[in-house]
C-alpha cells in the first residue's frame, strides 16, 4: 500500500492538538513515583523543541548551534604513522552538489551492464551516436522481447515511472543510442552519464533485473583456467562500470587496438534491452582477444591462499592474463550515475520500497510518510515473502538505523506530538506507536494496527472523521498521521522510577600520571576546557545548557574536587580505597558552569601545577568509571563521563589489566582473544553504567600498548564513543584531538535510552549491531546516543509476508534529551514484498550490505577465526550472486560473471572488508589499532563504512583550479595516480596529500612554498598558507573534506617513492595488499569461480 502518495507537500501541523486522557500503556514503564511536572511542551503547534532543533513549520532552521567551533590552526608535521589516528566519519551525505540528471525515485540505473570492454572507448560522450550495427540490432531486439516478457517486476509504484515501454518506444525514445558503436578510443566515454539519462526514461517497470556482466578470465575452465583465455568481452551495457570518466592520470594499458572492440559485440544496447540480458552482453571472450599482457602480479599469490581460506585446490599456475581493470564495475562511475541521476530532485518518502540515492549523493528528503534514508538504510526494500526464498538469496534483510542522525538545516527536524497525559497513541496488543499506516474504520471510531491487525478502540479525544478515502480528514495535521518519523512527549510513565529525569550531567575526568603530564595533554585540555564549557548541549533556543559539570583527577588514586559556587577556591578530595570506590562529597561536585565559573577556572588553572612533578606513571581505570557513574547515580540523574586515559591500568585495582598483546596469536585459533576483553570486570562495569543512564566517552593517549580491547569495552555497551591519539604530543596532534573533543562535548545526545524496533506480521528483528547493552532480545539500551552513532538490525522471516500489504518497520527510540525531556522518537518504514527473485535483486542497496556484512564479520572475530570469518564472506557473497545467476539472469555462457545491477560493486567492496585491518592485517597494524578500528566500524553509518572500505582520492590538478566544486575522484590504485598529479586520499579517519615526483615546479611552489620536489618535507601535516589558488582551493578541500566527517582527519603529506608511501598504499584498495589481500581484479575472479563451483 501507498502511504500517502497524495500527501500535501507540507502539512500544517499547526492546529491544536485534542488532548485525550485514559488511555495509556507504557511498555517502558517504571513505577509510580514521583510527579516531577512536565515542562509546558507546546504540543506540536508551532515550534517545538526537536530534538535537534527547534523548527518553527515552514520556517528554515538554523545550523545546530551545536556546531563544534571551527578547528584551530594547523600543527607541525609530524611523522606519525597514519594508524592509530582513525577518526569516524559524518553522517552527513557528503558535500553539496548539485546534479542535473533526475532519476525517479526507485529506479536504478539502467540495466545490465555489462562491464565490458570498455577499455576502447572514446573519450566523449555520446550518448545518440549511430544505431548499432545490424548484428547487434538483432541481439537488442532479442533481449527486448525477453525483456518485455519478463516484465513482471513491478517497480515500486511509480512516481513518474512510464507505462512499460516497448521496444519501439524505446527506440523512439533513444533513435541513436547506439552509444557503443562509434567510439574510436582511448578513454571510456562517460557511457554511465548516457545511461542516466536514459534511465531516466524507459520504463523501469518493464525491465527485468538489472545485470552488469563480463567474462572474467577464470571462466574458462574448471578452476581457473579462464586466465588464459582472453578477458573482457565486451558486454552489453558499456555502462557506469565501463566508462572511466575519472581517471585522469595512467591510463590502463589499452587492451585493444582501437577498432577492435567494434568488433566484438559491439556496443550493448539502449538501456532497455539491457535490462534483462545479462547475457546478452555479447559474450564470448574470443571477440576480443587478450586484454593485456601478462600480469605480473596475477601469478603469485592469488589471494587464495591467505585470503580465500576457502579455496579449494592448490594455487595454480596461473596464466598470465588478467581482466582489464577498466573492464569491471567502478565505485566511481557508479557514485557518479547516481549523483547525476538522483541528486537534483528531493527524495520523496511518500512510496513504498523505494530504493533511496546512494549515501554518497547528495540530495533533499521529503518525509511523506516514511522515515528518511538518513534515519534507516534496508539492505533492500523488497523483502521476499518467504523465508525460503529469503535462504535461496541469502541476501540479509537489515536496516542501519540512526534514529537521531543530524538532518541537513534544509530538512526539519522531527516534529514533538503531545498526546497529553494518556501519553503516545498505541496498539494495545504490540504496543506498536501510532503512524500512518494504521488503518481508521468503522467511521473512524476504531483503528487496526498494521503491524499485528488489532482492533482498537480510538479513544474521545483522539476521535476524527474519515473521509471518502477513509483517511481521517485530521491526517495532515498530525505528525503522526502523515510523517515517517516524529517525536511523542512522553509521560512519567515512561521515566525511571516513575519520575521525571533531571537534566543529565557530564563529568571530566583526567589521568593526571606521568605520561599525561609530560606530553602536555593535561595542561592543554585544562585550557581548552575553560572555553569550551561555554558551549555544552542545549535544545532550541536555550540560553544557557542544563548541564551540569563535575571533575575528577587519578592516578592510583582519585581526587575529587568540590567547585560549588560559594567557594572561594577549589577542594580537593583524595580517594585511595579504589577497591571499594565512593563519591565523597555530593553538593558542590555537579554544579552549573555559570554559576561556578570562577571556582571551575581556578580548579582548572591549578591542575596542570597541581601534578606536574608528579612521577607517577601507574594508573587505575575501572574505578574511575565507577566513581563517576555513582555519582551520577547520586545525583539521580543520567550523564556521561569524558575520560582522558593514558597508559595501561596495571596499578592494583579492579579492573586491572596485564599486557597480554601477542601477535604471534595472529592467524591461529586463538586471535579472537585478542578482540576479547581479559576481564569480565568491564561488562559487569558497563551493565551498572546502563542502568544508570552513564555514557562513557574515552579519549586514549596511548605510547603502547593499553589493551583497547579491553578499555573499550564500557564505551561500547554505553554507547560511548572512543578516540586514540597515538603518542600524543601537543605540538603535533592538538588539533585533532582538541576538533573532536570540542566536537563530542558539543553534540547533542539522547540518554538512558531504550529503543526496540517493532515490524509487521511475518518477519521480526533477531540480530542487532552497534553501540549498546541488551539485556533481553528485543531492547536496546542505550546510556547515551548521539547523531553519529548507527544501530544495524537484521530481520528474519517468521511467516509469509504478503505483496499486497508489504512490510513495515517501526523504530521507537525513548530517551532522555540534553535538557532532561523525557520523549520518544518515532521511525517508520514500509517496504515491498516479493514472490519473484528478481525484484529483491533489483532493490538492493550495496553500501548497506556492506556495512551489515562488516559488522557481522567484525563481530565474528570475536569468536572465530578470522579465516573462518573471511571465508563465511566470501561464501555468503557468492551465493547471493549465483542465485542471481541461476534465478534472475538469463542464460548465458558460463564464462560470463553476471552481477545484479544494484549489486555490481559487492564483490570489489567485500574485498575491501576481507583485506582491511581487522580481518588481514599488515605488519604494521598494531593489536590496539584492530579493535579500535573494530569498534569504531561497529556504529558507523553507510555513508561512513562506504568512504572507511573504498577511500575517496581525488586528483587536485587536473580540474580548472576556478572550479569550485569538488573534483571527480579516481579508482583507488596506483595505476590510477600520476606522477605529474597531486592526490588527496580520505577515508573518514585519515587524510594524505600525494605528491608525484613529476609534478610540475610552479605547483611544488604554490602549495608547499619550496622550490623543487625534493624540498617538500615528507609527513608534513601541515600546507602553508599561501596567497595562490592552488593553495587556497587545496586547503579549502581539506577544509571541506573534513567538515564532512565526525572526526578529524589529520592530514599527512606523502611523496612519491617516500618511505611513507607505504602507509598510503594500504589504502589504494584495489591493489594487492601486502598483507596478502587479493587486487580487485583477482577477487572478481576468484569470486567468479566461487559463483561457477555453486552453480555446476
Ligand atoms: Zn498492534
Amino acid at each position: 500500500m501507498n502511504v500517502n502518495q497524495s500527501a500535501p507537500p507540507v502539512p500544517p501541523f499547526g492546529q491544536p492538538q485534542p488532548v485525550y486522557a485514559g488511555y495509556h500503556q507504557s511498555s517502558y514503564g517504571g513505577q509510580p513515583g514521583s510527579t516531577a511536572p512536565p515542562t509546558p511542551y507546546g504540543a506540536y503547534n508551532g515550534p517545538v523543541p526537536g530534538y535537534q532543533q527547534t523548527l518553527p513549520p515552514g520556517v528554515s532552521r538554523a545550523p545546530p548551534s551545536s556546531e563544534a567551533p571551527p578547528a584551530s590552526t594547523a600543527q607541525a608535521p609530524c611523522g606519525q604513522a597514519a594508524y592509530g589516528q582513525f577518526g569516524q566519519g559524518d553522517v552527513q551525505n557528503g558535500p553539496s552538489s548539485t546534479v542535473q540528471m533526475q532519476r525517479f525515485p526507485g529506479s536504478q540505473p539502467f540495466g545490465s551492464v555489462p562491464l565490458a570492454p570498455v577499455v576502447s572507448q572514446p573519450a566523449v560522450l555520446q550518448p545518440y551516436g549511430p544505431p548499432p550495427t545490424s548484428a547487434q540490432v538483432t541481439a537488442q531486439l532479442a533481449g527486448m522481447q525477453i525483456s518485455g516478457a519478463v516484465a513482471p517486476a513491478l517497480p515500486p509504484v511509480g512516481l513518474g515511472y512510464g507505462p512499460p515501454t516497448s521496444l519501439a518506444s524505446a527506440s523512439g525514445s533513444f533513435p541513436n543510442s547506439g552509444l557503443y558503436g562509434s567510439y574510436p578510443q582511448g578513454q571510456a566515454p562517460p557511457l554511465s552519464q548516457a545511461q542516466g539519462h536514459l534511465g531516466a526514461q524507459p520504463p523501469q517497470r518493464s525491465a527485468p533485473p538489472q545485470a552488469s556482466s563480463f567474462t572474467s578470465p577464470a571462466s574458462g575452465g574448471p578452476r581457473m583456467p579462464s586466465m588464459t583465455g582472453p578477458l573482457l568481452p565486451g558486454q552489453g551495457f558499456g555502462g557506469p562500470s565501463v566508462s572511466q570518466p575519472n581517471h585522469v592520470s595512467s591510463p590502463p594499458p589499452q587492451a585493444l587496438p582501437p577498432g577492435t572492440q567494434m568488433t566484438g559485440p559491439p556496443g550493448p544496447p539502449p538501456p532497455m534491452h539491457s535490462s534483462q540480458q545479462p547475457g546478452y552482453q555479447l559474450q564470448q571472450n574470443g571477440s576480443f582477444g587478450p586484454a593485456r599482457g601478462p600480469q605480473p602480479n596475477y601469478g603469485g599469490p592469488y589471494p587464495g591462499a591467505p585470503t580465500f581460506g576457502s579455496q579449494p585446490g592448490p594455487p595454480q599456475p596461473l596464466p598470465p592474463k588478467r581482466l582489464d581493470p577498466d573492464a569491471i564495475p567502478s565505485p566511481i562511475q557508479v557514485i557518479e550515475d547516481d549523483r547525476n541521476n538522483r541528486g537534483s530532485e528531493p527524495f520523496v518518502t511518500g512510496v513504498r520500497g523505494q530504493v533511496p540515492p546512494l549515501v554518497t549523493t547528495n540530495f533533499l528528503v521529503k518525509d511523506q510518510g516514511n522515515a528518511s534514508p538518513r534515519y534507516i538504510r534496508c539492505t533492500s526494500y523488497n523483502i521476499p515473502c518467504t523465508s525460503d526464498m529469503a535462504k535461496q538469496a541469502q541476501v540479509p534483510l537489515a536496516a542501519v538505523i540512526k534514529p537521531l542522525a543530524r538532518l541537513p538545516p534544509e530538512e526539519a527536524s522531527p516534529y514533538v506530538v503531545d498526546h497529553g497525559e494518556s501519553g503516545p497513541l498505541r496498539c494495545n496488543r504490540c504496543k506498536a506507536y501510532m503512524c500512518p499506516f494504521m488503518q481508521f474504520v468503522e467511521g473512524g471510531r476504531r483503528f487496526q494496527c498494521c503491524f499485528c491487525s488489532c482492533i482498537n478502540d480510538v479513544p474521545p479525544q483522539y476521535f476524527q472523521h474519515l473521509d471518502h478515502t477513509g483517511k481521517r480528514v485530521d491526517a495532515y495535521d498530525r505528525p503522526e498521521l502523515s510523517l515517517g518519523s516524529y517525536e511523542f512527549l512522553a509521560t512519567v510513565d515512561y521515566c525511571k522510577n516513575n519520575k521525571f529525569p533531571s537534566p543529565p550531567a557530564f563529568i571530566f575526568m583526567i589521568d593526571v600520571s606521568y605520561n599525561a603530564i609530560r606530553s602536555g595533554l593535561v595542561r592543554l585540555l585544562c585550557e581548552e576546557l575553560k572555553s569550551l564549557l561555554d558551549f555544552l548541549p542545549r535544545e532550541g533556543g536555550a540560553e544557557e545548557s542544563e548541564i551540569r559539570v563535575g571533575f575528577v583527577t587519578y592516578n592510583k588514586v582519585l581526587h575529587f574536587y568540590n567547585v560549588k559556587s560559594s567557594l572561594a577556591q577549589p577542594q580537593m578530595m583524595v580517594v585511595s580505597d579504589v577497591a571499594d570506590m565512593f563519591v565523597p562529597l555530593l553538593d558542590g561536585f555537579l554544579v552549573n558552569v555559570s554559576e561556578s565559573r570562577a571556582v571551575i577556572t581556578s580548579l582548572l588553572d591549578q591542575i596542570p601545577e597541581m601534578f606536574a612533578d608528579t612521577r607517577e606513571t601507574e594508573t587505575v581505570f575501572a574505578p574511575v568509571i565507577q566513581a563517576g557513574m555513582e555519582a551520577l547515580k547520586a545525583a539521580e540523574c543520567a550523564g556521561k563521563l569524558f575520560l582522558f586515559h593514558t597508559s595501561l591500568p596495571i596499578a592494583e585495582a579492579p579492573g586491572k589489566l596485564k599486557n597480554r598483546d601477542d601477535r604471534k596469536l595472529i592467524n591461529t585459533d586463538k586471535e579472537k582473544t585478542l578482540f576479547q576483553p581479559q576481564t569480565g570486570a568491564y561488562q559487569t562495569l558497563a551493565k551498572e553504567c546502563v542502568a544508570q543512564g552513564c555514557c562513557v566517552d574515552l579519549f586514549l593517549f596511548p605510547n603502547q600498548y593499553v589493551d583497547v580491547a579491553t578499555l573499550s569495552v564500557v564505551p561500547q555497551l554505553t554507547g560511548g564513543s572512543v578516540y586514540k591519539y597515538a603518542c600524543f604530543q601537543v605540538e603535533n596532534d592538538q588539533e585533532r584531538f582538541l576538533s573532536d573533543l570540542r566536537r563530542d562535548v558539543q553534540k547533542l545526545v539522547g540518554f538512558d535510552a531504550v529503543m526496540r524496533v517493532r515490524t509487521s506480521t511475518g518477519i521480526r528483528a533477531v540480530d542487532f549491531f552497534g553501540a549498546f547493552y541488551m539485556s533481553n532480545t528485543t531492547d536496546v539500551e542505550l546510556a547515551g546516543l548521539d547523531g553519529d552513532k548507527t544501530v544495524t538490525v537484521e530481520f528474519k522471516h517468521d511467516d509469509r509476508l504478503n505483496e499486497e500489504s508489504g512490510a513495515l518497520l517501526q523504530c521507537a527510540l525513548l530517551y532522555t534529551s540534553c535538557a532532561g525531556q523525557r520523549r520518544l522518537r518515532i521511525h517508520n518504514l514500509a517496504l515491498n514484498c516479493c514472490t519473484q527473485l528478481a525484484d529483491l535483486y533489483r532493490n538492493c542497496e550495496t553500501d548497506t550490505l556492506i556495512n551489515y556484512m562488516a559488522k557481522f564479520a567484525y563481530r565474528g572475530v570475536l569468536n572465530s577465526p578470522v579465516k573462518t570469518v573471511r571465508d563465511t564472506l566470501i561464501t555468503q557473497c557468492a551465493q547471493i550472486l549465483a542465485c542471481y545467476r541461476k534465478n534472475c539472469a538469463s542464460p548465458s555462457s558460463a564464462g560470463q560473471l553476471i552481477l545484479p545491477e544494484c549489486m555490481k560493486l559487492l564483490p570489489v567492496y567485500l574485498n575491501c572488508v576481507l583485506k582491511s585491518d581487522v580481518l588481514q592485517p599488515g605488519a604494521e597494524v598494531t593489536t590496539d589499532d584492530r579493535a579500535y578500528v573494530r569498534q569504531l566500524v561497529t556504529s558507523m553509518d553507510v555513508a561512513e563504512t562506504n568512504v572507511f572500505f573504498y577511500p575517496r582520492l581525488l586528483p587536485l590538478t587536473k580540474s580548472p583550479i576556478e572550479s569550485a566544486t569538488e573534483p571527480p575522484a579516481v579508482r583507488a590504485s596506483e595505476e590510477r595516480l600520476s606522477n605529474g598529479d597531486i592526490y588527496l586520499l580520505e577515508n573518514g579517519l585519515n587524510l594524505f596529500l600525494w605528491v608525484g615526483a613529476s609534478v610540475q615546479q610552479g605547483v611544488v611552489q604554490s602549495l608547499f612554498s619550496v622550490s623543487s620536489f625534493s624540498q617538500i618535507t615528507s609527513g608534513l601535516s601541515v600546507l602553508p598558507v599561501l596567497d595562490n589558488p592552488l593553495s587556497k582551493k587545496v586547503r579549502g578541500l581539506i577544509d571541506s573534506l573534513r567538515a564532512q566527517r565526525s572526526r578529524y582527519m589529520k592530514l599527512i603529506v606523502v611523496k612519491q617513492e617516500d618511505k611513507l608511501e607505504m602507509l598510503f598504499k594500504h589504502f589504494l584498495v584495489e591493489d594487492k595488499s601486502l598483507s596478502g589481500g587479493a587486487s580487485y581484479v583477482d577477487f572478481l575472479c576468484h569470486m567468479h569461480k566461487e559463483i561457477r563451483q555453486l552453480l555446476s
